[in-house]
């Protein structure tokens, strides 16, 4: 899964982990294949990452303090600034203003066209009028109708007439006439680019001159998307694109490679079927979402900010010796307890949020632990190799616990240690996973 794969790949970078030019090869590689996983074209990947990389060498990713921060850092903002960097609205100077949809069919005009509807006159006041412009099924006009109904917009339909051009016109006569500010023109769509449907949306774009033409995208069909999209800004030019159907596992990567083809800015997103379902488009978090690192950036914030750098250190050391002992367990832990809310902080972790349905994590958790070791002796918590039968009856008996439970640690922490080791002292995450086991 992408962001398994991603997370592994910024996990080395994550904690103190030594860095180095293979490390950030390495993960402007799963970088790459997560762009790729996201669906965005391969051409577009490359670039990307070698960009990345570029960057990263560039900054001095293997000397700085925090390295993993500042890779997370680069690729985000890179992402960011591919899809355009801020958020663009719509143009709403025209009176009226004029907005037309275009778009395949089924890509969600109908629905798009009542969902902005909705937001202009909740979010900013506006008085729309729908203007029901596909005339080739009776169905799409009663369903820009229910559409209307439901979010008490008006809808403006012709149905004795076949020229969607002379539709839309009239519709914003019409709204002129009553009063309306704002006018959403939904237009047919085919299910594959085709003369035909050109020719048509190019007639009517051309007879009202909007002061902003949408192309509506489904995120779903990724590739295909792009060419899509490059078909109709060839014939309209359009100002903006709108990519629905974000609701559910769809990645996005569309985004990306519709924004780096046509160099169009994405101005909102459909998350679902129910009216309220629009929200403006942040390059920002699409591109947290892209890269499937769900709140890694500020678990890494955290993990940073509360982790004692000199006691990492310090246990990196005794790791590399092979000294690491129930003392430093015992001090990991604390650090862990510190950063917080064991549930928030696992809910952080891309991935992580399958893993958690079901289980009861919860700092208690820690506390049987911390009891083990502190039955302990100093020399057994240093030396875990000594705990023998008697010793574990007795460390048993000390913490209220059971010899199995005093083993199962045992178990733990050796798994521990040896991917500790593994992973050069790096953060806290692989720990807590292993608790669980
Ligand atoms: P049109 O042919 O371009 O007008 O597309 P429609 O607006 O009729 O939408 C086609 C189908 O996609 C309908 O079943 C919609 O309910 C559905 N749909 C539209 N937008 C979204 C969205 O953002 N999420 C989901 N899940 N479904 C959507
Ligand atoms: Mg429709």
């Amino acid at each position: 899964n992408l962001s398994e794969k991603l997370d592994k790949a910024l996990h080395v970078l994550k904690g103190h982990g030594q860095i180095t030019e293979i490390n950030v090869a390495e993960t402007t590689k799963e970088v790459r294949r997560a762009l790729l996983d996201a669906d965005v074209n391969f051409k577009i990947a490359k670039e990307f990452t070698n960009r990345v990389k570029e960057k990263a060498l560039g900054q001095d990713v293997l000397t700085t303090l925090q390295p993993g921060q500042l890779m997370v850092k680069i690729v985000k903002d890179e992402l960011t600034q591919l899809m355009g960097g801020e958020s663009e609205g719509i143009n709403l100077s025209g009176n009226p203003s004029v907005i037309l949809m275009s778009g395949l069919q089924g890509s969600g005009k109908t629905t798009f066209s009542g969902k902005l509807a909705n937001f202009l006159k909740s979010k900013k006041s506006k008085n729309p009028l729908l203007v029901a412009c596909d005339v080739y099924r009776p169905a799409a006009i009663d369903q820009l109708h229910v559409v209307g109904e439901q979010i008490g917009v008006p809808v403006y339909s012709d149905r004795e007439n076949t020229d969607p051009v002379a539709i839309a016109k009239a519709g914003i006569a019409k709204a002129k006439s009553d009063g309306h500010n704002v006018v959403i023109i939904d237009t047919a769509g085919r299910l594959a680019v085709d003369e035909r449907m050109m020719t048509e949306i190019s007639d009517i774009h051309k007879a009202i001159d909007p002061q902003e033409t949408l192309f509506v995208v489904d995120a779903m069909t990724g590739q295909d998307a792009v060419n899509t999209a490059k078909a109709f800004n060839d014939i309209l030019n359009f100002d903006g694109v709108i990519l629905t159907k974000l609701d559910g596992d769809t990645r996005g990567g569309a985004a990306i490679s519709i924004k780096s083809v046509v160099d169009k800015p994405i101005k909102f997103i459909g998350t679902g079927e129910k009216m309220e379902a629009i929200d403006i488009f942040y390059p920002s978090r699409m591109a947290d979402r892209i890269l499937g690192m769900g709140d890694v950036i500020s678990l890494v914030e955290r993990a940073q900010e509360q982790f004692d750098e000199e006691e990492a250190r310090k246990i990196q050391k005794k790791i590399a010796k092979n000294k690491f002992g129930f003392d430093d367990f015992l001090s990991q832990i604390q650090q862990i307890k510190k950063m917080g809310n064991m549930k928030d902080l696992m809910g952080m972790i891309p991935g992580a949020g399958k893993a958690l349905k079901g289980l009861d994590i919860d700092d208690d958790a820690f506390k049987h632990i911390e009891a083990i070791i502190y039955s302990m002796t100093p020399d057994e918590r240093s030396n875990p190799s000594k705990l023998n039968a008697n010793r574990k009856k007795r460390i048993a008996k000390g913490s209220g616990r059971d010899v199995k439970d005093v083993n199962q640690l045992l178990k733990q922490f050796d798994q521990m240690s040896k991917m500790m080791k593994m992973m050069q002292g790096g953060g806290g995450k692989k720990m807590m996973q292993m608790m669980q086991n």
